[in-house]
């Protein structure tokens, strides 16, 4: 069963320019320090589970007032069930938006290879280099490679996004990030947010001022279809 742990009903940001029903699914394979869904990364086990009967139940009398729905979490692409439920979803008539931290090219695969997603984003957390350090697990950077690859010559709508945190990531960073998403359609910085984060230590840091982020935007501009701040 897809350990679906939260629904947000209305969403007017999560999936752009459209009105969504934002879901959360329990479990992630990273510990970014600055993650702020601590019990759905840490203890999903201790999180009820919503029925997918009661979701699905929902979402078809949405049908009208929402355009689809964001799967977020934890990390949606981890659950052998998604294409399953995403089948599901898209047979309602709703779009597919994913979240995705990009360690598992292999689903997102077949999610676009069976039409199951309308819009991937993809956290990009640090250059390859630095990917270990960000997230605090060892990671087979390759595999980051391949779903940036895949994402951006799939046909799909995309974007990248980097959240960016003062003891994480410096100017040369996200030039760096920038530069290997060369050519991409959207690539977005977001604001860090030190109220609740994975490890408690990150409370303290402060983030950058949004001028300091406008400041990176700005150089790092010319390399996109289009780069955005999030606040
Ligand atoms: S920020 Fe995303 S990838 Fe990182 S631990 Fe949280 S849910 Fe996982």
């Amino acid at each position: 069963m897809l350990p679906i742990k939260a629904m947000q009903k209305l969403s007017l940001i999560d999936y752009p320019g459209k009105l969504c029903t934002t879901i959360f699914l329990g479990g992630c394979n990273f510990r970014c320090p600055y993650c702020f869904n601590i019990d759905l990364v840490l203890k999903p086990e201790t999180l009820k589970t919503i029925p997918e009967d009661v979701v699905l139940g929902f979402l078809a009398e949405r049908v009208g007032f929402i355009d689809g729905i964001c799967m977020g979490g934890g990390e949606p692409t981890l659950h052998r069930e998604l294409p399953r439920f995403l089948s599901k979803v898209k047979s309602l008539g709703l779009l597919v938006k994913v979240d995705t931290n990009g360690s598992n090219p292999d689903m997102l695969r077949r999610l676009i290879d069976e039409g199951l997603v309308d819009y991937i984003a993809m956290d990009v957390k640090a250059p390859l280099e630095k990917y270990g350090e960000a997230v605090r697990v060892e990671v087979d950077v390759e595999r980051i490679r391949e779903s940036i690859e895949l994402i951006r010559n799939s046909g799909v709508e995309y974007e990248f996004r980097t959240t960016v945190v003062p003891a994480l990531h410096g100017e040369e960073d996200i030039l760096k990030i920038a530069k290997m998403l060369k050519g991409s359609k959207r690539y977005y910085l977001q604001q860090f947010r030190p109220d609740r984060t994975l490890d408690p230590s990150f409370r303290s840091v402060k983030p950058y001022p949004m001028e300091t982020l406008e400041g990176f935007r700005r150089k790092i501009a010319p390399f996109f279809d289009k780069c955005g701040l999030r606040h």
